[in-house]
């Protein structure tokens, strides 16, 4: 089939505090459709997730508030598509060196990431980082009191490093993850949409 005869894609955004308006605007570009998740109901028919970057203790005690944390949860070991930025990613990792006590998380991806690691001066930063899985050219990468990934399980792949070795991004099957921001406008005024496009090419791929 080709795209044209198929369903639209519908990705939802976990929209509960954050970044989330940014993704959505990236989504939109796209030609995807966006669903701003707050509710279990909004889960319904989507094709992927995207968990947005904020504040992963403020998230993670809505999802609690609002009954999404155990859906998510099942539909990550059913084998449905989360990407998580940031904030997002600590909530997708299966180990956090920092967490705060009772943070609620989903800890799905087989991962241990460290919040906020770049502290003091590097607390947010620009870098252009390469990544291999899309193409040649650099990606600039915002990182806005991001976390590191500190270990990886043997089915994780490391899709991008900085210049002393620390992951910053990953993905294990239908899972991705990234420790930067890639839904942030870069300084010329474009967007660099090719993370997105990777994950609905993840997306596409577990649809088949
Ligand atoms: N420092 C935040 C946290 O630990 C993450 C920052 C972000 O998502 N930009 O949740």
């Amino acid at each position: 089939m080709t795209n044209t005869t198929q369903k639209k894609l519908r990705i939802g955004v976990l929209a509960l505090q954050g970044d989330f308006e940014a993704h959505l605007k990236m989504l939109e570009k796209l030609g995807v459709e966006g669903i701003a998740v707050r509710l279990p109901r909004h889960l319904t028919d989507l094709d992927g997730i995207i968990l947005p970057g904020g504040e992963s203790t403020a998230i993670g005690k809505l999802m609690v508030l609002y009954g999404l944390q155990e859906p998510l949860q099942q539909m990550i070991r059913a084998g449905f598509p989360v990407w998580g930025t940031c904030a997002g990613l600590i909530l997708l990792a299966s180990e956090t060196d920092n967490a705060l006590a009772g943070q609620p998380l989903l800890a799905s991806m087989h991962i241990r990431v460290r919040r906020n690691t770049f502290g003091s001066q590097r607390e947010s930063f620009e870098t252009d980082l390469s990544v291999p899985a899309l193409g040649e050219a650099a990606f600039h990468a915002f990182f806005i009191r991001g976390p590191s990934v500190e270990w990886v399980g043997p089915e994780v792949e490391a899709l991008a490093t900085l210049d002393d070795g620390t992951i910053v991004a990953v993905r294990e099957g239908h899972l991705l993850g990234t420790a930067f921001h890639p839904e942030v406008v870069q300084a010329n005024g474009q967007r660099d949409l090719r993370f997105h496009q990777y994950f609905l090419r993840i997306v596409q791929s577990v649809r088949g």
